[in-house]
């Protein structure tokens, strides 16, 4: 009865807490090269994993006990009787007590001990697998079986594709499949698996998604075979198992990411130079040559859509820039300039008109003056039409004086340009959180 009440109230939990073991970034535990489905996942205490014993013992043929007044778990199996009680860190082993590091402690219903004390009990090898960031658990008696190479699978080919990757064996096969953030990559495991002899560690690669594909043998205990690709990019995956052709594919698809619109504004333009400078150079000039390498740069990323006020030597008026951002609508404008004053009077300084646009103008301000090496003039607010009529993040960046000899002669140099418009592009990036 007492079991019976157990295994209801596993139930509800479980059906209650679905998410709680899918979560790609848990600890995932595997046995005997199958995935452990917890219902609360391992965890990390004082630097012990623990993990929920009643579905690794029940999946070791052990009897699970639990006494809900006692508050006490007992495990048996075949000769060894483990016996512990939430929260107390003496264990019983047949009788003889053992004081843990870590207390047997209860989640959401679920029993956890720590997997060390678990493993040496009931007669399990453990491997941590960083990569995969899985505890792999082997029992030493079903080992005996799958070691047999008669129930083993052979990995007769591994293909790749545009599109995917696909795994033939010589029996049906199964994989766990593990895709992984910095760097990109996915792992196949395929457990009872093991590749044909002839078979290269270093696979041929045929996608433009893919970097690298390599094969090796995880783990001999039980066996594994891993199949680890290597990505050029964040991408979706998905297995087709075709168990007729004893094949598995892993299906690639780019991930869709969101494309930003940037509007990148040449101050000035026909008509209206702007400031002129020193040996006589119009800012239309400094700042259409500009505005265009920003676009060049944005344009080899399908992050964005770049849009420029003007591509040449046109005059285009205000309240017509400010128009066009906000019809578009774009997610950021930037307008591009450089300034005048008397012949001493130099630096970068970057302005912002609404409440909205303060941290884009701090971010162009600290990208923009580390590309110049000018002195600071630092972010100001300053009601400029094609910042204060625009409506997303707006900024209008004085990139350096005209009107002072040694900024003109470096805002006209191309390495100057090329500076600014990369670090234009990375404030951007950074604005907008694109890695
Ligand atoms: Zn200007």
């Amino acid at each position: 009865m007492k079991q019976m009440l157990f295994l209801l109230t596993f139930l509800f939990l479980f059906l209650h807490h679905p998410a709680t073991s899918s979560a790609a970034d848990l600890t995932q535990l595997f046995l005997n090269g199958t995935k452990v489905n917890t219902e609360v996942p391992p965890q990390i205490i004082k630097g012990n994993t623990v993990v929920p014993v009643r579905v690794i013992a029940e999946k070791l043929n052990s009897k699970v006990a639990w006494n809900e007044a006692k508050r006490k778990v007992t495990v048996d199996k075949s000769g060894t009787k483990i016996e512990f009680t939430i929260n107390d860190p003496t264990v019983y082993v047949n009788g003889k007590g053992f004081t843990l590091e870590v207390a047997p402690l209860l989640d959401n219903g679920t029993s956890l001990l720590p997997l060390r004390f678990i493993a040496e009990h009931l007669g399990i090898k453990i491997t941590w697998d960083e990569v995969t960031r899985s505890v792999f658990l082997s029992s030493m008696e079903t080992t005996a079986t799958s070691a047999n190479t008669e129930t083993l699978s052979t990995l007769q080919s591994i293909q790749s594709s545009e599109n995917d990757v696909s795994v033939q064996a010589d029996r049906s096969i199964t994989t766990d499949l593990f895709v992984l953030e910095n760097p990109n990559r996915i792992i196949m495991d395929i457990p009872y698996s093991k590749a044909v002899s002839s078979l290269k560690n270093e696979i041929p690669v045929h996608s433009h998604l893919v970097q690298k594909i390599t094969y090796a043998l995880f783990s001999d205990q039980p066996t594994i075979a891993r199949v680890t690709i290597d990505l050029k990019e964040k991408v979706v995956a998905s297995t087709i198992q075709n168990k007729e052709k004893n094949q598995i594919t892993l299906q690639l698809a780019q991930a869709s990411h969101p494309v930003y619109k940037v509007v990148i504004d040449p101050g000035h333009g026909g008509h209206d130079s702007g400031a002129v400078g020193i040996t006589g150079r119009f800012e239309k000039n400094f700042t259409l040559a500009t505005a265009l390498k920003v676009k060049t740069l944005l344009d080899q990323d399908s992050s964005f859509k770049t849009y420029v006020t003007r591509s040449d030597d046109t005059f285009i008026p205000l309240e017509d820039r400010a128009t066009l951002a906000n019809r578009i609508p774009a997610d950021v404008y930037l307008s591009i300039h450089a300034n005048k004053a008397a012949s001493n009077i130099r630096g970068t300084e970057t302005f912002y008109s609404r409440e909205n646009s303060i941290s884009f103008a701090q971010i162009i301000q600290n990208h923009v003056l580390e590309a110049t090496g000018f002195p600071d003039r630092h972010v100001k607010q300053a009601n400029y039409k094609v910042i204060k009529d625009t409506t997303m993040p707006a900024a209008l960046v004085e990139t350096g004086f005209l009107s002072n000899s040694e900024e003109e002669a470096a805002l006209f140099s191309e390495n100057t340009q090329n500076k600014i418009a990369s670090a234009i592009v990375d404030a951007i990036r950074e604005y907008l959180s694109i890695k």
